[in-house]
């Protein structure tokens, strides 16, 4: 409508191919004229004591006053004195889902033409607690925590994604048979829930007979929620059944709605400056981006655009075998808008 409200969001550009695949983004939502300012951040070069890495209590402020954002790669700084940029964000943010939608492109081949699916990885506990000590020499324990809280929380976040994406089927991916009490209760919650859903079909599948059908099958399914490890795993497996990296966008989600969605891949290096990265992964996240502020019309153009250049297959970057610069492909999916 002509009364459509701005809404800033955050802009993490990130480092390495980052600003050249944020710049991508930045014109083609001009092109939509898509109803967001951007609030643009870098992250820093010295520690900040008040999160206690590279990246500033400012920028954590921004993406907490906006409640979205939009995040390129980041060059993880190696050294010790100061925590990684992934876990900062996480924890400063309470980012709890990791949420992965896996999508053929039609026109670039892969091993599977009809993949469409979209994991959700509770991402704030399980094995991935840091509870890991040596009982006696030669013995270890690490401790897995499952709480019904954040099982609850990932569990409803799963469903409501379903509905509001007009997906049929929810499948837990757990490994309950063996680990009876922590899987269990993910499960529990899983199905507590499912039962406010009557119109989405709920079923639970064991872990590896998942990884087994995914890669016979991937049509097999459509949304699966499960804890931590297990989202690691699969929802790499399931990048890959798409064609990997350049393409596959994320999305992490917070308290309140809050939700900052990310390319998959890293910065890059290796191409970065050369105007020849492909920017589509961090496009399809700032379409989740879109879709999750309920802007689906201009969410829709520039899907249809990507899918459209990239079936045309004229202009293409170089990891999908074209010859076209990040800036060449960017002014053809303007041109399909
Ligand atoms: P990478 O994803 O940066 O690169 C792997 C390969 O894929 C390279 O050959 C690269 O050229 C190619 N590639 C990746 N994205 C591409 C794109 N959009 N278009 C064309 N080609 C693309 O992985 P890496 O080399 O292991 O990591 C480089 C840096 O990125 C490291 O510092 C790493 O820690 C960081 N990283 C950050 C994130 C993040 O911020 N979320 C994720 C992964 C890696």
């Amino acid at each position: 409508s002509d009364e459509e409200k701005t809404i800033t969001a955050t802009l993490f550009p990130g480092d390495g191919i980052g600003p050249e695949i944020a710049v991508s983004v930045k014109q083609i939502f001009e092109a939509v004229k898509a109803p967001i300012e951007w609030d643009e951040h870098y992250v820093g070069t010295k520690v900040d004591p008040r999160t206690g890495s590279f990246l500033t209590w400012e920028s954590m402020e921004s993406v907490r006053r906006n409640g979205i954002g939009l995040k390129g790669p980041m060059t993880t700084p190696i050294g010790k004195g100061f925590k990684s940029l992934n876990l900062t964000l996480r924890k400063e943010l309470g980012l709890y889902a990791n949420v992965r939608p896996c999508l053929s492109i039609p026109g670039y081949k892969t091993r599977y033409d009809n993949v469409d699916l979209v994991t959700i990885r509770e991402n704030t506990e399980g094995e991935y607690s840091g509870l890991e000590h040596q009982v006696v020499r030669g013995v270890v324990e690490s401790i897995k925590i499952i709480t019904r809280q954040a099982s609850l929380r990932v569990a409803r976040y799963a469903f409501h994604y379903a509905q509001l994406h007009g997906r049929k089927r929810v499948s837990a991916i757990h490994k309950a048979n063996i680990m009876k009490k922590t899987d269990g209760l993910f499960l529990e919650c899983c199905r507590e829930v499912a039962a406010e859903y009557p119109d989405i079909v709920y079923e639970e599948v064991i872990i590896d007979n998942c990884c087994m059908m995914l890669v016979k099958n991937p049509a097999l399914f459509d949304v699966l929620v499960m804890p931590n490890l297990y989202g690691d795993i699969v929802s790499d497996l399931c990048a890959g059944l798409i064609g990997g990296l350049g393409l596959t966008p994320s999305g992490n989600i917070g308290d309140n709605g809050l939700a900052l969605m990310e390319a998959v891949h890293g910065t890059a290096p290796d191409i970065a400056g050369k105007n020849m990265a492909n920017p589509t992964a961090l496009l399809l996240s700032s379409v989740m981006m879109l879709h999750h502020l309920k802007l689906s019309d201009h969410a829709d153009r520039i899907h249809n655009a990507v899918l459209t250049t990239i079936s045309e297959g004229k202009y293409l970057t170089s990891d999908l075998g074209g010859k076209s610069t990040t800036s060449d492909y960017t002014k053809a999916l303007i041109d399909h808008l």
